[in-house]
């Protein structure tokens, strides 16, 4: 199939990941909650209590999407700290901005459009950087990486939440059952649309093991790089620092 990202050239695959998003975004809640049966909630806050944030913390909520992440890391920043949610698809920025608004959420949080590879800002300005089921999706990983790590500032962390893979052989076996069998088919009957959710199993599956993204994350600067198994390590967080 032509979603074995592997053998398409780089600006196909990002046109594709774009359209996978806009086709996606308005059911993408909803079919988050479905497909992990509202694990994907216990992982994020996972996530954010591992980054150790601090009030008057700069967040980046990167590949942010609709927003999980930054409202977990808005409590905890406070009025004078900033999250600034970031993604490389307006859809889904707008579908974010429209649903943090909703909640009345707005004064500390900022957007910004932007791809992970080549982050427009400055050296030194993030407490925390962090990429929540980004990371895969992402072409150049080692690029949005150096980016992350230009960005953060010295002391400052980088959490990377993202599918992983299953440490056992039974959780392997019935993860792909269900990510190859039963998976397609909620999505074609939730979101209407097979393919996005049989590219979502492709490219978990494609994703660097955790060793290999841990090693990727020491070779773009993190220090004291370790990795939490979630869920059998059907995902998993990284974090590492820069000093
Ligand atoms: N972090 C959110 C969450 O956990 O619910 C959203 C995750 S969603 C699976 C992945 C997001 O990554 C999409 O919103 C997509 O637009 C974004 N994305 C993909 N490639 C990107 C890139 N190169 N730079 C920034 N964001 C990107």
């Amino acid at each position: 199939t032509h979603f074995g990202f592997k053998q398409v050239p780089k600006q196909e695959k990002v046109a594709l990941v774009r359209g996978v998003f806009n086709s996606v975004a308005s059911q993408y809640d909803v079919m988050n909650d479905l497909m992990s049966l509202g694990i994907h909630r216990i992982w994020k806050r996972i996530a954010v209590q591992l980054a150790n944030i601090r009030e008057g913390y700069h967040v980046l909520d990167l590949a942010g999407g609709t927003g999980d992440l930054t409202i977990l890391f808005e409590k905890r920043v406070g009025k004078h700290g900033e999250v600034v949610l970031a993604d490389i698809n307006s859809e889904m920025l707008r579908t974010g901005r429209d649903r943090l608004i909703n909640k009345g959420l707005s004064g500390n949080i900022r957007y910004a459009q932007v791809n992970a590879e080549c982050l427009p800002f400055a050296d030194n300005t993030f407490d925390c950087v962090c990429i929540g089921f980004g990371l895969r999706n992402v072409t150049d990983k080692d690029a949005a990486l150096r980016s992350i790590y230009r960005v953060l500032k010295p002391g400052g962390c980088a959490i990377v939440l993202e599918f992983s893979h299953p440490i056992d052989p039974i959780t392997e076996k019935v993860y792909d059952f269900y990510s190859f069998n039963l998976l397609p088919k909620i999505g074609a009957v939730v979101a209407k649309d097979e393919d996005s959710y049989r590219y979502l199993a492709e490219s978990i599956r494609m994703h660097p093991k955790q060793e290999e993204l841990k090693t990727m994350m020491e070779a773009a600067g993190l220090e004291r790089c370790e990795y939490f198994n979630l869920t059998q390590g059907i995902v998993a967080i990284h974090r590492g620092y820069k000093f």
